[in-house]
């Protein structure tokens, strides 16, 4: 028997969307949402792709780099000067490179510092940028693309967790900062999506299935559920949450790691 399931339908019409790294993965989903929802969207990607069957007069496809203050205010300008505000801005690009799987003592610094810049400076300087502008409409929602992995860690993961705990602080701390100005500010920590970095460092994480099996719902997540919960935490409906974390994560996060393993034949679709 199935039984209706609510379904949650979310109006964007005439709100602008700047999403970092629009191009892949949970980005383009969250594009792609916000776009399906009615929303003008800009995106700053290294490598921005035009997003076919879009409405051209509702999408902009900046090419940036966010590690770098001067493409993000650049950004941030061209999505005022085209669209004329700025609603909501998602920090999303990140990045994980294979070789940053290291125990501390062997951390490239290279790649140390490229995740600090893209990770972390990237998210400032996007959130430093659109501010006063939100501040000056009285309004205005950032989400912070987080990890599970910025509320517990594992071997190896010396750059990329602590990294991932910084963008909840921000969050924090930018949505007290501007809770008075009319604008709010949450993260999002998803469990393990069904994208390009995660396809990138499967070997890392004990293959597809083991890491399916880790969370209780019995699968990796899809972009559209990532994208789901930004669409929810930016809307009218989530007007008094602020300076906080939603763990999309199947259950992940509340899996002991001390608990008996599922078997492997409860796997979803196996
Ligand atoms: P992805 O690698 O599929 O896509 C990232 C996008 O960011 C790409 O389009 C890339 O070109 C762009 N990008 C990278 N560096 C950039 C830069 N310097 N300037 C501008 N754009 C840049 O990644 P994803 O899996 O979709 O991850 C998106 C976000 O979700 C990240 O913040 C990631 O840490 C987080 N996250 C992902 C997962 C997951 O399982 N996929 C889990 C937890 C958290």
């Amino acid at each position: 028997m199935t039984r209706p399931s609510g379904i949650v339908t979310i109006d964007n019409t005439g709100r602008v969307v700047l999403v970092s790294g629009g191009a892949s993965g949970i980005g383009l989903a969250i594009c792609q949402a916000f776009l399906d929802s009615g929303a003008m969207v800009a995106s700053l990607d290294l490598q921005p792709k035009a997003m076919e069957n879009n409405p051209a007069d509702r999408l902009n496809c900046i090419q940036g780099d966010c590690s770098k203050e001067a493409d993000c205010q650049a950004a941030v300008q061209q999505t005022i000067d085209r669209f004329g505000a700025i609603d909501i801005l998602v920090n999303n690009a990140a990045i994980q490179p294979p070789s940053s799987y290291q125990p501390l003592h062997l951390v490239d610094s290279g790649d140390w510092q490229r995740m600090l810049d893209v990770n972390l400076s990237g998210y400032h300087f996007m959130a430093k940028h659109a501010v006063p502008q939100m501040v000056k409409q009285g309004s205005g929602v950032i989400i912070n693309l987080a990890s599970g992995q910025a509320h517990r860690t594992a071997r190896q993961v010396a750059c990329y967790g602590p990294i991932k705990a910084a963008n909840v602080m921000q969050t924090m701390q930018w949505g007290i900062e501007y809770a008075r100005d009319g604008i709010r500010v949450c993260s999002v920590s998803p469990g393990a999506i069904d994208t390009p970095l995660v396809r990138a460092s499967l070997a890392a994480q004990g293959g597809a299935q083991k890491l399916a099996n880790r969370h209780p719902l019995g699968r990796i997540g899809q972009p559209e559920e990532i994208a789901a919960a930004v669409l929810w935490l930016s809307s009218s409906a989530a007007s008094f949450v602020t300076a906080t974390d939603l763990q999309v994560d199947g259950g992940l996060g509340a899996f002991g790691a001390f608990a008996e393993p599922y078997p492997i034949s409860s796997l979803k679709g196996s």
